[in-house]
């Protein structure tokens, strides 16, 4: 064993470099979180060869005097917190004060800078050689960062093609310009420019990030509870993605990847959504700094609650009932104690803690409330939804959100009327915004499961009582799973009983799927039944069971049904919580808009 030393300078840099510098994008995540920290109103990014050759960053933030240039290069040195006090209330990005040092350990780092009211700018090479020189700059501040990794070879071999290294920064950019609409941004690669986003609300800065269709598809909530509150925009699962790529969540100001949020927001989409699919949505939680530890890892990416149960409970709560508020309803409707809309309560909100505490200003998420349940929408977002949707007539498409006044949605209903039927399994009806197809037995089946859960909610539904009881032929087994099971099917609405050794006599089944094929109903929850222990069944598989009875209760393909009958289905599905999908979580109806139409068949072009 050699004698132990204390580690030079550098190389503890250099050590520490390999958890906040991981690649270019890590670098550049640092670099914006600073410009923000300094209170920029426009931060310009500068990409060569994916960030690896260059990677420049322009702010027009407060800057840094030119005595505490070398300061701000120096390891555990930062102007963002002075106490431990100050990190439990913490509202900036940073606060270890090893992003520029460890960046300036591994690659050649330049900062110049101009304080805000000084005579010059001064500039600083981030490699420990020379001292501070005069240079030009009106404002704010410019990082340079070139040859990421030169110093250290064997790091660069870890990092990707110059496509893959963009794209990290790419999604980096995007979710800081997503947490902050107020500060403009541009990104070029190449020396040709990518993104360019003026300073907006955050409906406008949404729309100018995420896919075309999220908007058509994306339920505004705004839900608080004592210090908690979540707002933003969660897409229906229509807009659901094959990956995660537009699942964006932010703490206090922050995105984070966090197991507990994810779970939370998985489960509230579990009902609708299919498993292999992901959910879209942009969603920030504001609380009090106390009650979360953002010193998880160097990264930051990744928190700790105080009250995870709790966290996880009103997440989960606030977004399940928003993806259920049915079609025609005004979104997310509070429960008993909870108020929507409006900031929750200053005194908890991350941005009047930074501003007591003198701190750089944290994200004003209280301010990005544009989709408040209760405040009426800025014209802005009409021209975004018109714009996605493809539509002159916003009075029509209004009404996608739910979240229309009757003045703007007019009288027609919010899927309109039926036109006719396709080849016995779609409904077609035609809406303000165009052409509606409706899956009808998928449809059919939605409004049943929820008509069946409200009804079991209260006790057995009500059952009807067969004029000729049915008489099935059945196995040893079904008949052992009727007479075992007896309890749970009577609270199902079910009344049966052998009427011979290989016999079943149905006597009653709930009313709501008396018009189904009900041989084939009982078949299927006499087999599910069948498959579970005697005890409890109702509790533990009760929506399973009901899912069940809905898939043959529902209208079956290749019935043909009268247009009275397609607009009562229309109707009902307008007043269903979660009627956008079936139970396998497939979509139950699509709207095809005129422009969508007009493109299929080149109008105007
Ligand atoms: P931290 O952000 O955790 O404080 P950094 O190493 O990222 O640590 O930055 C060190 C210090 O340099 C900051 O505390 C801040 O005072 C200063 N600084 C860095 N970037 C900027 C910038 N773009 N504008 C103004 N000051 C900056
Ligand atoms: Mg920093």
């Amino acid at each position: 064993m050699k004698a132990i030393r204390p580690l030079p300078d550098l190389l503890i840099s250099q050590i520490a470099a390999g958890e906040v510098v991981e690649r270019p994008a890590s670098v550049l995540k640092e670099l914006l979180e600073n410009a923000l920290d300094a209170g920029a109103g426009r931060i310009d990014v500068q990409l060569e060869e994916g960030g690896v050759r260059l990677l420049r960053v322009t702010d027009d933030g407060s800057g840094i005097p030119a005595d505490e240039l070398p300061l701000a290069l120096a390891r555990h040195a930062t102007s963002k917190i002075a106490s431990l006090d100050d990190l439990e209330q913490v509202a900036s990005y940073g606060f270890r004060g090893e992003a520029l040092a460890s960046i300036a350990a591994v690659a050649r780092l330049t900062l110049t800078s101009r304080q805000t009211g000084a005579t010059r700018a001064w500039r600083l090479r981030g490699d420990g050689g020379g001292s501070a020189e005069p240079a030009a700059l009106a404002a704010g501040t410019v990082v340079e960062v070139a040859d990421l990794y030169w110093s250290t070879p064997a790091r660069r071999k870890f990092l990707k093609s110059e496509a893959t290294e963009y794209g990290h920064c790419d999604e980096v950019f995007r979710r800081m310009a997503l947490g902050r609409p107020d500060v403009a941004f541009s990104i070029a690669h190449n020396g040709s420019i990518k993104r360019r986003l003026a300073a907006v609300d955050f409906a406008g800065r949404a729309a100018a990030l995420l896919g075309a269709d999220f908007f058509p598809h994306a339920r505004p909530l705004d839900v608080a509870a004592g210090p908690l509150r979540l707002h933003g925009l969660a897409a229906l699962p229509a807009y659901s993605r094959s990956g995660r790529d537009e699942q964006f969540f932010f703490v206090n100001g922050r995105f984070v990847r966090d197991k507990l949020l994810t779970h939370a927001v998985r489960q509230a989409y579990d009902d609708i959504l299919h498993g292999a699919r992901h959910p879209a949505y942009v969603l920030f939680l504001a609380l009090d700094p106390a009650g979360v530890d953002v010193n998880v890892h160097p990264a930051k990416t990744e928190v700790r609650f105080r009250d995870s149960r709790g966290i996880h409970q009103f997440v989960f709560h606030a977004l399940q009932r928003t993806l259920a508020t049915p079609l025609g309803a005004p979104p997310a409707p509070a429960a008993p104690g909870e108020s929507a809309g409006g900031p929750v309560n200053p005194g908890m909100s991350a941005a009047s803690a930074a501003a007591a505490s003198g701190a750089s200003p944290t994200p004003p998420t209280w301010r990005q409330s544009a989709f408040a349940a209760a405040e009426p929408r800025p014209a802005a977002y009409y021209d975004f939804v018109r714009a996605a949707v493809g539509t002159p007539d916003t009075a029509g498409v209004a009404g996608t959100q739910g979240n229309a006044s009757p003045a703007e949605e007019g009288n027609a209903p919010f899927l309109g009327y039926a036109l006719a039927q396709l080849h016995g399994i779609y409904v077609l009806a035609q809406n303000a915004a165009g052409l509606v197809l409706v899956d009808m037995h998928a449809a059919h089946e939605r409004i049943l499961y929820e008509r069946l859960k409200t009804a079991v909610d209260a006790g057995p539904p009500p059952a009807q009582t067969l004029l000729v009881p049915l008489l099935l032929q059945a196995s040893d087994k079904e008949l052992a799973a009727a007479a075992e099971h007896a309890d749970t099917l009577g609270q199902l609405g079910f009344e049966m009983a052998p009427a011979g050794p290989r016999e079943l006599a149905v006597r009653a089944v709930p009313a709501l799927l008396a018009g189904g094929h009900i041989a084939e109903l009982v078949r299927s929850l006499l087999a599910e039944l069948a498959e579970q222990p005697a005890s409890r069944v109702i509790e533990a598989h009760r929506n399973e069971l009901l899912a069940t009875m809905a898939c043959h209760g529902a209208v079956r393909a290749h019935r043909q049904l009268t247009v009275p009958e397609m607009n009562a289905l229309l109707r009902q599905m307008e007043d269903t919580e979660r009627a956008d999908q079936c139970n396998h979580g497939r979509p139950t109806w699509r709207q095809l808009s005129l422009a969508e139409l007009d493109r299929l068949f080149l109008r105007g072009q």
